[in-house]
């Protein structure tokens, strides 16, 4: 859910909790004091009732005891029937217009009528006597409610005293009026009550309000007598609050008056106030919400921007406008964010720079080049043009790093790398590849001829590095496109193939040609990475035993490399060992194989085995300054004797510089190093040739041995070659033996030693140690 949404939903929840709330507190507090309402209201509206009610009584006795005290009805007590009649008559009439009285008695003190007039002129007897005791009770003079005629009544009982001085009253004056709705609706206005007058006894109402719509049942009424004082009461669609007060009347006819406040006139006030609350409570709600959403969009805005920009940042877009007047933590944030963008923005320059150039000459690097070649390409095959890369190198750069130390040899690289920085073309495009790799890209074949005499004259001019002023030579390949490669990788391969045959033929230049590609392009790669197999442990020693044939024992075994390419496999040593002289890697591949036999030797040693490792050494060993030097003290170190070795060198090796290796030769032998000379047979060297070099051992090539049974040719040549070789003084060792027949030849032949897959083929470190407990019989071992 995206955080403005989140926001606005907790304000919601929020807000809304929060009116909830408040609208159940308000509304509960509303209906607790609309009910509190209706009590006082009740309260009130009895108090009301009852000062109205005693007052108008009062006002009614008091009516009856002004009558009591005319004169024209004193006089008319004693008067005949008729006459008392008439006064009677003209009193109620009196008291009718003034209080509504319509009827009046005229008692003797016993309660027997002596006159009466209106509505009870035809009564016997008075038909409440028992009021009259209360009236005496209550000093002559009561008011009473009681039913009367089937009608409710107010009644005035006064004492009529004569003379007005009397102690006791002689006779009761009684007026009366009838106590109907009239009564309970003006109470009813005053009190804005509803008012019932219910006589208990008969259960009847005698009166009633109709101010607000309630009607009792008689079932209700019933239950009034036991009622409490206040209570509650239901009707089909209202309820009300009801309380009960005794109206002033005699015992035997109890008459109450029942108060009711409806509930629903306060409800709908309740319900009005309730429905403003709400309202009230939603309008908040509502600008609260518009708040919200405005509050959330103001969060969020600079938020989402700031998502946007980290967005483009993930891209490695680095443009575009940060949210800058932002205040608050969030424009703290949005600081940071611009702060970190241009960090970032800086080391992926950094970055950028470090992938895409070299690190000790500052040149683009192979990646750079790579792509300057996939610009070019795409161009050149849009507008059908043309172009050409040269690759080279420095000849002997390995030499420099030997004799001067790889510091001069860095020194070199960046002093030539600034040469060709300064004059590079704008269009020209240069790059370090590696090592002593260059490569330029030449845009428009008609400036390469001028470009290859500009780098070959930058290469000539010395450069001086601690006061020696050096000269380099480059080899340099050259392949074009699109013929040579249509792609970056190819162009740089057929490039680099010119290049290895121009260190191979010794020439400056070589254009590539589809001819020159008779080495696989794969295998020319391969050799190039024969370095990194010398350092990273994939080459192995295989040893094949030669067999001394006289005695019948193994006495040497001829150390065989090996490299195991982790993609490729198996690789011909033949193979690998012609490239590994013409780049000059065969010097560190010759060291390795030299420690690793003198190792392997000085173990046997150890066991007591008397067991010589013969060890191939190429011609460019033997050209190496030091090299003799270099194989004694290696010797010393491994703590071995001149004796323990054999070096195998091919005659064609000797003869490339004869000056150099005889020196070197002639150093080992006289140091006690036995010399073989390998392949014989292949080279145009004579034995007379042969005769002044220090050797002592000729290896007859294996290409005589293999078909001596059938060949009468190559037989010839062996027995020649191992009769020419003893007058020599020197040993013969016959290699390529593959069956007992042939060594049965060469036995005959007074051959030395043999060597071959019929005696053992060359086997791995491991394989031997078996192969030699197997032969131990045939292991000459040491004299001590
Ligand atoms: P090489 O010095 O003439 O080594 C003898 C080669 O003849 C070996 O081949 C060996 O496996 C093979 N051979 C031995 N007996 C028989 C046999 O009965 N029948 C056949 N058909 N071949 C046999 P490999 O190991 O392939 O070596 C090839 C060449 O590579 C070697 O010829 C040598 O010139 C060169 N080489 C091998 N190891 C080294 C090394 O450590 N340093 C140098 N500089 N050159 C080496
Ligand atoms: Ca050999
Ligand atoms: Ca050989």
């Amino acid at each position: 859910m995206p955080l403005r949404l989140r926001i606005f939903l907790l304000f919601l929840i929020l807000i809304a909790g929060a009116l909830a709330f408040t609208l159940y507190v308000v509304g509960s507090n509303v209906r607790a004091a609309g009910e509190q309402r209706v009590y006082d209201a009740l309260n009130v509206g009895r108090k009301v009732f009852q000062d109205k009610t005693y007052s108008k009584i009062e006002n009614f006795v008091k009516a009856a005891k002004i009558i009591g005290k005319e004169d024209g009805l004193r006089t008319a007590v004693f008067d005949d029937e008729y006459s008392l009649q008439i006064s009677l008559g003209n009193f109620l009439r009196r008291l009718e217009s003034e209080h509504m009285a319509d009827l009046m008695w005229l008692l003797d003190i016993d309660g027997n009528i002596v006159g009466q007039a209106g509505v009870v002129s035809e009564e016997e007897s008075f038909p409440h006597p028992d009021i009259l005791d209360e009236a005496a009770n209550e000093d002559w003079s009561l008011g009473v409610v009681v039913p009367l005629k089937n009608k409710l009544y107010e009644l005035a009982v006064v004492g009529f005293f004569i003379p007005v001085s009397a102690p006791s009253p002689s006779f009761w004056i009684v007026i009366g009026r009838e106590l109907g709705n009239e009564f309970t609706r003006e109470l009813a206005d005053l009190t804005n009550l509803n008012i019932y007058i219910i006589g208990l006894d008969q259960q009847r109402i005698w009166a009633q309000s109709s101010a607000v719509d309630l009607s009792l049942n008689n079932i209700e009424i019933a239950q009034l007598s036991s009622s409490e004082v206040v209570f509650p009461l239901f009707s089909e669609n209202d309820s009300a609050l009801a309380l009960k007060t005794f109206l002033q009347s005699s015992s035997d006819h109890p008459i109450y008056a029942l108060l009711l406040k409806s509930h629903r006139e306060v409800q709908q006030q309740v319900e009005n106030l309730m429905r403003r609350i709400v309202f009230i409570g939603f309008a908040a709600l509502l600008i609260s919400l518009v708040g919200a959403a405005i509050l959330s969009r103001s969060i969020t805005k600079p938020l989402l921007q700031l998502v946007k920009i980290a967005q483009k940042i993930g891209r490695g877009e680095y443009s575009g406008d940060l949210p800058t007047k932002i205040k608050g933590e969030v424009g703290t944030l949005s600081q940071v964010f611009t702060d970190m963008r241009s960090d970032i923005a800086r080391r992926q320059q950094e970055i950028q720079h470090i992938a895409y150039h070299d690190m000790l000459t500052d040149l683009p690097n192979r990646n750079a080049f790579i792509q300057e070649l996939s610009k070019a390409i795409d161009y050149a095959c849009k507008n059908h043009t043309h172009f050409a890369i040269c690759f080279f190198d420095f000849d002997r750069f390995k030499d420099i790093n030997d004799t001067l130390g790889h510091q001069s040899g860095d020194l070199l690289l960046v002093s030539f790398a600034n040469r060709m920085e300064k004059w590079r073309p704008e269009n020209v495009k240069i790059a370090r590849l590696g090592g002593d790799e260059f490569a330029v890209l030449v845009p428009d074949l008609s400036l390469l001829d001028d470009v290859v005499e500009q780098l070959e004259e930058l290469a000539a001019q010395p450069i001086e590095i601690e006061s020696i002023a050096l000269e380099v030579r480059l080899s340099m390949g050259i392949s074009m496109f699109p013929d040579h490669g249509e792609t970056p990788n190819s162009l740089l391969q057929t490039a680099e193939i010119a290049m290895y045959i121009a260190k191979t033929e010794s020439r400056d230049i070589v254009y590539y040609e589809k001819q020159l590609d008779h080495h696989s392009t794969q295998r020319l790669t391969l050799i190039a990475e024969l370095r990194n197999a010398i350092e990273n442990d994939q080459l192995s020693l295989n040893y094949q035993p030669k067999l001394d044939i006289q005695q019948d024992k193994y006495t040497h075994v001829e150390c065989l490399v090996r490299w195991i390419h982790p993609r490729y496999g198996f690789i011909n040593p033949e193979e690998f060992i012609g490239y590994a002289e013409q780049t000059g890697a065969i010097r560190d591949l010759t060291r390795w194989v030299v420690n690793t036999a003198l190792t392997q030797c000085a173990q046997w040693r150890e066991q007591g085995k008397d067991l010589k490792v013969a060890i191939n050494i190429s011609a460019v060993d033997l050209t190496q300054d030091n090299f003799s030097d270099w194989v004694m003290e290696t010797l010393a170190e491994y703590k071995l004797p001149a004796e323990a070795i054999v070096l195998e060198v091919t005659e064609s090796a000797v003869m490339r510089d004869i000056d150099k290796a005889l020196a070197a030769l002639h150093s080992l032998s006289q140091q006690g190093v036995s010399l073989s000379i390998d392949d014989y047979g292949t080279g145009y060297s004579s034995m007379a040739q042969l005769k002044c070099l220090p050797v002592d051992e000729l290896k007859i090539d294996k290409s005589f041995v293999l078909s001596l049974i059938r060949d009468s040719d190559d037989y010839v040549i062996v027995k020649s070659t191992i009769e020419l070789g003893h007058n020599m003084g020197l040993k013969i060792v016959a290699e390529g033996v593959e069956n007992q027949q042939a060594l049965d030849l060469l036995s005959e032949l007074k051959c030395d030693l043999a060597q071959g897959f019929y005696l053992s083929r060359p086997l791995s470190k491991e394989k031997l140690d078996t192969w030699l407990l197997e032969n131990a019989a045939k292991i000459v071992l040491l004299k001590l």
